[in-house]
């Protein structure tokens, strides 16, 4: 019997004029004569609402409503006094008891249907909302303000969250309800600031984000939007779209043979670290490297071990480097680009020469050369301190010369730019 309604009173009189009337009507109806035999009844099949007399002997109205309240398994069940007592004090008794409704005795049976029928709607109303609350995959938490003495807000108390929005935070659903709105920012290690979500509040604008959670190690679509006191929250857990767009990028950003990163991030590096250098007053360095006849390589052995090769070099290079601020990007081809911020000339110079040797001492066989001549490369360096003057693309430009100029020299060399 699932939806039926309980009468509890100790008057049988009562009892049985209400059944009547209810039964009448085609509601489901059970009984009880005292506090205890309606506990039993409500333990074995709770009711959507009980019509609940105050007078009773041993357990009255209140005390069982108060226990109804407590127990999270019997709190949602709608409870509407019956009473003789007509006192404002009763009845304020009774909504602090959390009665949905009260009564007064004797009753005009058309009243008690009428409260009836709006209470059912609203329970009903309710379920359908809780169904709906519990089934989202979205996180959903409702907020109210909370003020202090000068009437500032200083933060807000929560008033729902749905069994989403717990999982998200990693806690039990009621223990989240319990935890103020600055309390639960604080768990998820502040994926909004405070006054952000306040400003929604008092600017009445949505907060429309995407954030990522330290404590949950989740990235969450957050939208935030105002209440008439207060706030809603919807949280959806984004994590593994923004993983897949996150190794996108990345992977948008690698040189696919050699896994170093590619053109695009030497070329947006490069302008980053000028700006950086020219604001700090440090210097910048450049190499810019590549295998010596490689097309010969490519032309004996085939484009599959040629790749092999440039895989092999490119990895070198980039262990070699210590300086733990410098870029090993693959330029294009065979060439190579390395930035060195923060590294004057002098320190650049020793580097292009570390790398020079440890192609060289790699001893790979250049198949496209006479005798057992390995592979090398040519290097050319430049550096200068970043200035209005001294544009970015003339270092570019004589890092490119040096290089050009080590392979009209007879290859496998370091070149360091003329100043200027
Ligand atoms: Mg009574």
């Amino acid at each position: 019997m699932s939806g039926y309604i309980l009468l509890v009173d100790d008057s049988p009189a009562y009892l049985n004029l209400l059944h009547n009337i209810l039964d009448a009507r085609g509601y489901a109806v059970q009984t009880a004569r005292h506090g205890f035999d309606a506990l039993e009844k409500i333990k074995a099949q709770p009711p959507m609402l009980i019509l609940l007399d105050i007078n009773m002997p041993e357990m009255d109205g209140f005390a069982l409503c108060e226990q109804l309240k407590q127990d999270p398994e019997t709190a949602e069940i709608g409870v509407l006094f019956l009473s003789a007592h007509h006192d404002t004090e009763t009845k304020v008794r009774c909504f602090a008891a959390g009665a949905v409704d009260y009564i007064s005795k004797p009753f005009e049976e058309a009243e008690v249907l009428a409260r009836l029928r709006t209470h059912l709607l609203i329970l009903e109303q309710q379920r359908h909302l809780n169904g709906i609350l519990n089934a989202s995959l979205d996180g959903i938490l409702t907020y109210r303000a909370v003020r202090d003495a000068e009437g500032q807000v200083a933060d807000f108390r929560c008033l729902l969250a749905n069994p989403r929005a717990a999982e998200i935070f990693g806690a039990a659903q009621e223990g989240l309800k319990l935890l103020s709105l600055k309390q639960q920012l604080a768990r998820l290690q502040h994926p909004v600031a405070w006054q952000e979500l306040l400003d929604v509040f008092v600017q009445g604008q949505p907060l429309d984000t995407e954030r990522y959670t330290r404590s949950r190690r989740r990235w969450l679509h957050m939208l935030a939007v105002p209440l008439e006191d207060g706030l809603a929250l919807t949280m959806r857990d984004t994590s593994e779209r923004k993983e897949l767009e996150l190794a996108l990028a990345r992977l948008a950003e690698q040189d696919s043979l050699t896994g170093l990163p590619n053109r695009r991030v030497f070329d947006r590096c490069l302008q980053q670290e000028w700006r950086r250098c020219r604001q700090a007053g440090e210097p910048l360095a450049l190499i810019m490297c590549d295998i010596d006849y490689f097309k010969a390589y490519n032309d004996s052995q085939g484009h599959i071990a040629g790749d092999g090769c440039l895989v092999h070099v490119g990895r070198t290079l980039q262990h070699q480097i210590s300086w733990p601020e410098a870029l090993v990007a693959r330029y294009g081809g065979e060439e190579f680009g390395i930035i060195l911020p923060r590294l004057p000339l002098s320190k650049a110079v020793q580097i292009a020469d570390e790398l020079l040797l440890a192609i060289r001492s790699l001893q790979l066989p250049h198949p496209g050369l006479p005798g057992a001549a390995p592979v090398t490369l040519s290097l050319g360096v430049a550096a200068c301190l970043p200035d209005a003057q001294n544009g970015m693309s003339q270092l570019l430009q004589q890092a490119d010369q040096a290089l050009y100029r080590a392979k009209a020299q007879g290859r496998n060399q370091v070149v360091v730019a003329a100043a200027d």
